[in-house]
């Protein structure tokens, strides 16, 4: 088993305190769900989880089992195990996506290790197979014209291929139809399991319709301020968040 942790997290962007002390420690074969209202710092989290640079950690810590992640370059994080749907450049003119996928599975692994050409492409056709994306969609320019819906589901596709030991999937079904977010939730829900753990931030209670979270964590003002089970989205879904403010004292 491994381990997020990330402990009293304070990150500031441009000098302005966004993230005010977050909590949160996830495990593999858990899913966790962020949900809040707009502007609370969902993104910034995972922004701040990824190295953005723009996103300065002000105090608090992250670690990955045990390791400080912090202390971490980008591509350090990734090949630690980290996977942060967009993290990805949106257009590299003149690499398909399928080298830049090879590429990127080859990046987590020791030199003399890479994936062989066959296994990759065995792999890169089950999981578009999988994923129902069109078989051209790998020869293409990384993300080059690819519509939204085709975006989102070639970060699932990214993901799925390097296989993470935490991936962190930010409005994962925004602009998604209903058909292609059952798609991308299968895609998800198939990497679930022993050496997998992701944290999922959304507005929508929809999304977890298909992937039922083990956790719900409500980010208000840059902190965590309740957790639960999959029952806390519904109750949200319902009823929104005036409940929680008033239980907490919070003002808008
Ligand atoms: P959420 O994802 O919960 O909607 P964000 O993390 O995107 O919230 O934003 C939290 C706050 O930080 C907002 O007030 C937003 O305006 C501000 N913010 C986010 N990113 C930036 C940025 N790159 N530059 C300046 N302010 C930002
Ligand atoms: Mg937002
Ligand atoms: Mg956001």
């Amino acid at each position: 088993m491994a381990t997020l942790e990330i402990k009293d997290l304070h990150v500031a962007i441009e000098g302005k305190e966004i993230l005010k002390g977050v909590n949160l420690s996830i495990n593999t074969n858990e899913i966790h769900a962020i949900m809040g209202p707009n502007g609370t710092g969902k993104s910034t989290l995972a922004s701040a989880i990824m190295g953005h640079p723009k996103y300065e950690v002000t105090s608090g810590t992250i670690k990955l089992d045990g390791e400080d992640v912090l202390e971490m370059e980008v591509d350090e994080r990734a090949k630690a195990g980290l996977f942060l749907a967009m993290q990805y450049p949106s257009e590299i003119a003149g690499v398909t996506n399928a080298d830049f996928l090879r590429s990127a599975i080859n990046a987590r692994r020791d030199e003399g290790n890479e994936i062989s050409l066959m296994k990759f492409i065995r792999e890169l056709d089950a999981t578009m197979e999988l994923l129902e994306m069109d078989e051209q969609m790998a020869t293409r320019y990384l993300n080059e014209g690819f519509s939204g819906g085709e975006k989102k589901r070639n970060e699932i596709l990214q993901m799925m291929m390097i296989k993470p030991t935490f991936a962190i999937l930010d409005e994962i079904d925004s602009g998604l139809d209903i058909d292609a977010l059952k798609i991308v939730s299968k895609g998800i829900n198939k990497m679930r399991g022993e050496g997998f753990g992701a944290l999922m931030i959304t507005h929508y209670q929809r999304l977890l319709n298909y992937i039922e979270p083990d956790h719900v964590h409500v980010m208000m003002q840059g902190k965590v301020v309740k957790s639960g089970g999959a029952d806390l989205a519904q109750k949200l879904e319902a009823e929104g968040y005036d409940w929680i403010k008033e239980e907490l004292g919070i003002e808008d």
